[in-house]
């Protein structure tokens, strides 16, 4: 039996982030992160972020020319699942 909330599990989702972000996610933001790179959207303050690797052979890793879930960056290239949770039990990140 999990401990995590009903709300909460429902509340998760799958995104793609750029490199970017996945940098910013696992290191911090410092000096060392592009003067381009907009900052993680709004809407995910209070939300922590999980890599998920999709299969063995492409770990997750993928090209997109969507969007960045994380910064919306609309520049092509790399992107990685992970998996969006609140760090609240309500479900909303805040
Ligand atoms: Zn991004």
């Amino acid at each position: 039996m999990s401990v995590v909330p009903d709300e909460v599990v429902d509340s998760m989702v799958q995104v793609c982030l750029c490199v970017d972000c996945v940098y910013v996610d696992a290191n911090g933001y410092d000096d060392s992160v592009s003067k381009d790179w907009p900052g993680f959207l709004e809407e995910w303050d209070g939300w922590l972020f999980g890599r998920i690797d999709a299969d063995e052979y492409t770990d997750g890793e993928h090209f997109s020319t969507a969007a960045c879930d994380g910064c919306g960056s609309g520049l092509a290239g790399s992107r990685y699942d992970y998996l969006a949770v609140p760090m609240n039990t309500k479900g909303d990140g805040r």
